[in-house]
């Protein structure tokens, strides 16, 4: 990769077997500032050829993988935490200059990302078996863990380490070797990630990275590999849905993090300055693209005035600019088309009767840009509440009781995230409980915690991520029967 001014130099080559390979003929990929618009770099892709070549230094790598002692994956884990924790602001810089977002949203992923490493550096000491009585008593039931197997990783665009550390760290912790599916808008980050695995004492083959032009194809060619033996996809619905049905010609196992649509519920008894807060965090965390980002705000229409005006006030306030300034609080979107999205829902919106308290286009100016936007009077069928908004927008609907906020809140397939803001604890327990998602937020806007079980009921998911069950999600359980 040629330097660009104004750019951090990273080796944009394919990471395959401890070496950076170029691109087989002409297989490149053009990567692209969204504050711009414009591509800076190209780097090299892979095909179907180095996608099995990734798979073939996985396979070598496993056997040393899996016989490496817990403590030496776990020290390998802790040095990528120091290193990623060292060399954040390098980290940081790569994020902002491929996905958009603001360099405060960047450092605050490269902190988060790192953390995984750590917690799962912590649990690889700490993945064990059973042994009990069998009912019976004629003989005893022994479990053990162990790794699956070859993993594929395919991660999004929208935090790029964070949601490769979320995988990569679980499946070496676990005694598992990896090839990485970076998304093609940025796949300049995991390259990183895979040159400070490699520092931190990875051996070649463990950690594997294919950027592809053509996902669909890499991405096939080792589901069908009957090496690979575990899929952790993290993205879209449609696409993991596409994906599912793949893998299950070969019962493959898999992990499956998808999209979200999380309500944000706010009770009468609320404080509603703390729920403008955690609304903000909720909603504008990475500028609106996160899957568990606050995409419906269900607010009880005796304090719907005050919260609206509120929200409009916080947003308003929001600095819109290139991620790399310091002084912007919000960047672009990380395409076009994201953005030509996220315009067409607000649109569809305001023409079926719903009022823009602030913000409702994109600003005149170069790059992928999408004002901070509340929308009330939102009609409770607008398209915009039924999928994912990905942008810096928050539409409001008003409820009169409780029930109604919960058949609402429960009006979607997807089951990822939710919030509630109540003054009354029981009542918000009460309503976690009834909530049909994984994860729920009480007078909290940030739940995403690498200690904790991040994941979605109905199509937002299979399995979780984070906490122990994390590393599980890389180990099959093998039951042995024993007589002594
Ligand atoms: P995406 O589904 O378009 O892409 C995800 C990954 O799949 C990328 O690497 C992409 O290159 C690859 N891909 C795309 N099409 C493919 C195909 N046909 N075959 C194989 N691979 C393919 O998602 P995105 O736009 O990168 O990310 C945004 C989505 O991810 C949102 O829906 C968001 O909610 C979801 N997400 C979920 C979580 C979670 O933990 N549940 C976290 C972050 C993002």
């Amino acid at each position: 990769m040629d330097a660009v001014p104004g750019y951090p130099q990273v080796q944009a080559a394919l990471w395959i077997g401890g070496k950076s390979l170029p691109a087989a003929d002409g297989f490149c990929l053009d990567v692209a500032d969204p504050s711009t618009g414009q591509a800076f770099v190209q780097i090299a892709a892979g095909g179907v050829d180095e996608a099995i070549a990734a798979v073939d230094a996985a396979e070598a790598a496993a056997p040393g993988w899996v016989a490496a002692s817990p403590r030496d994956r776990a020290e390998v884990l802790r040095r990528a935490f120091e290193l990623m924790t060292a060399e954040a602001e390098r980290l940081a810089d790569v994020i902002v200059m491929e996905s958009g977002k603001s360099l405060a949203d960047a450092r605050g992923e490269v902190a988060y990302a790192a953390e995984f490493f750590r917690w799962f550096a912590e649990e690889a000491v700490r993945i064990d078996g059973q042994l009990s009585v069998a009912p019976s008593g004629r003989h005893r039931i022994l479990t053990l863990q162990q790794p699956v197997g070859i993993s594929l990783l395919v991660t999004p665009w929208n935090f790029p380490a964070a949601m490769g550390a979320r995988k990569i760290a679980p499946a070496l912790a676990a005694g598992c070797t990896t090839v990485v599916k970076p998304a093609s808008e940025t796949p300049l980050t995991m390259l990183v990630l895979a040159d400070i695995l490699e520092r931190a004492g990875a051996p070649a083959g463990v950690v594997n990275v294919v950027p592809a032009r053509s996902s669909s194809a890499v991405v096939s060619a080792m589901l069908a590999d009957r090496r690979v033996r575990k899929l952790s996809f993290t993205g879209s619905t449609g696409v993991g849905t596409h994906l599912l049905a793949e893998a299950s010609g070969r019962v493959l196992n898999c992990s499956m993090e998808l999209g979200g649509n999380a309500p944000f519920v706010v009770f009468p008894s609320a404080d509603v300055n703390d729920a403008v807060a955690g609304a903000m965090h909720a909603k504008m965390r990475n500028g609106g693209a996160s899957c568990i980002a606050a995409n419906r705000f269900l607010v009880h229409e005796g304090i719907a005035e005050e919260f609206a005006r509120c929200l409009a006030a916080a947003m308003a306030r929001l600095r819109l600019g290139p991620g790399w300034d310091p002084a912007s609080d919000v960047g672009p979107l990380v395409s076009r088309g994201e953005r030509e999205h996220v315009a067409g829902l607000v649109e569809a919106a305001l023409d079926d009767g719903a009022r823009a308290r602030t913000g409702g286009a994109a600003p005149d100016r170069p790059g992928w840009y999408y004002a901070p936007t509340v929308l009330d009077r939102v009609h409770p069928d607008a398209a915009i509440l039924s999928q994912e908004i990905f942008g810096p927008v928050a539409p409001i609907v008003t409820f009169a009781t409780a029930e109604e906020a919960l058949l609402l809140a429960n009006n979607t397939d997807s089951g990822l995230a939710a919030y509630v803001y109540s003054g009354d604890l029981a009542e918000a327990l009460r309503t976690a409980e009834a909530l049909e998602v994984g994860m729920v937020g009480i007078n909290r806007g940030l739940i995403s915690e690498p200690a904790a079980p991040f994941g979605g009921v109905k199509v937002s998911g299979l399995g979780r991520e984070g906490g122990h069950a994390g590393v599980l999600e890389f180990c099959e359980t093998k039951y042995v029967a024993v007589d002594w």
